[in-house]
């Protein structure tokens, strides 16, 4: 199978490239990683007559620290420049381990995270957890620059409300008193595997009470949602176990999965009940960490 034949370009500036994309319209995709444009141009599953390439945009590349405004992810900062961030290390080791758990080395070593924000997959990985820290989007089109909270960029499967001729420049992970944050990633193998279903939380603890808790939820709805009526229960209540499965059973009641060869409806709500659960306890009980993949195998499910 072959790649079509397509036109490319490679920008020096963002100028540039949105102007390029704005001459060519719906003809010209924007290329970062390509590890899903180019599975998806040679299976004819989307037609392209021109590449425009981010990668001379060496400032998307970059992670950041802004004194008052947070962490700034560039979206040409590929998955293992997530993994190996000192900052991120630091600050929210969470976002780091989400990263290390996807795909495969090779894919890690190109595959941006504006690319996987963008590709708007409900099963993607990164979103959730950047979804529970609060981050938001920075995006820049011929008429200027736009800032939008992450989950709702989100519009359906494939979907979002990126314009033709915009590109997502940069993530910012806002500072926060979150006392920890935690994402586990449900697959059914240890590597290569999709998502069964993604929980990521975010809590602030004052005490032994639930200050604040934001939950994010992947591949059990069209979108990447938060499960607010399970935050509802645990924000201003002291911390049992008992209260975060009441919170397991109000998220795994309020998505909307599908079934599909990765697992059933029932299934899928079941495991967002113990996921939710053991997501919310690390957060509270960890701080920023990895606690990550999960498998049926490793679970005896
Ligand atoms: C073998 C394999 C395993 C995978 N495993 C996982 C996994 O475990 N978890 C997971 O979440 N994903 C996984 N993926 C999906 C993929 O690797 C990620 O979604 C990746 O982050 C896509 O980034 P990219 O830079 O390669 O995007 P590209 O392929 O370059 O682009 C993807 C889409 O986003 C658009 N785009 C990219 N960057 C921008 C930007 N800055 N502004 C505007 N539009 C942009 C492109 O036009 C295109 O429509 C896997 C893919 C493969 C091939």
């Amino acid at each position: 199978m072959y790649l079509p034949d397509f036109d490319y370009y490679a920008p020096q500036n963002l100028e540039e490239a949105c102007s390029l994309l704005t001459h060519l319209g719906s003809k010209a995709k924007v290329l970062s990683g390509g590890t899903d444009l180019m599975v998806k141009m040679k299976h004819g599953v989307i037609s392209c007559e021109v590449l425009v390439s981010l990668k001379e945009l060496n400032e998307l590349k970059e992670i950041n620290y802004h004194q008052g405004k947070g962490v700034v992810v560039g979206a040409r900062a590929t998955h293992n420049d997530l993994v190996n961030s000192i900052i991120l290390n630091e600050k929210y080791l969470s976002i780091s381990e989400a990263a290390h758990h996807m795909a495969s080395n090779q894919i890690r070593n190109i595959g941006t995270v504006g690319g996987n924000i963008v590709n708007a997959v409900p099963s993607a990985d990164l979103p959730p957890i950047l979804i529970a820290l609060g981050a938001t989007l920075t995006l820049v089109g011929p008429e200027g620059e736009r800032t939008i909270p992450l989950e709702e960029f989100f519009t359906g499967p494939g979907r979002s409300v990126l314009a033709q001729n915009e590109i997502v420049t940069f993530i910012t992970i806002p500072n926060q008193p979150t006392t920890g944050s935690n994402y586990i990633k449900f697959g059914l193998r240890r590597s290569g595997a999709l998502a069964v279903i993604g929980v990521a939380s975010a809590v602030t603890m004052e005490g032994n009470i639930i200050k604040d808790a934001r939950i994010a939820l992947g591949a059990v709805a069209p979108v990447p949602m938060r499960a607010k009526e399970a935050e509802a229960i645990l924000i201003g209540k002291e911390y049992t176990d008992d209260l975060l499965e009441q919170a397991g059973v109000a998220a795994s009641k309020e998505c909307s999965p599908i079934s599909d060869i990765r697992g059933s409806v029932e299934y899928r709500r079941d495991m967002v009940r113990v996921f939710t659960k053991r997501s919310l306890k690390a957060a509270i009980t960890k701080g920023h960490s990895g606690e990550h993949l999960e498998t049926a195998h490793s679970n005896n499910i």
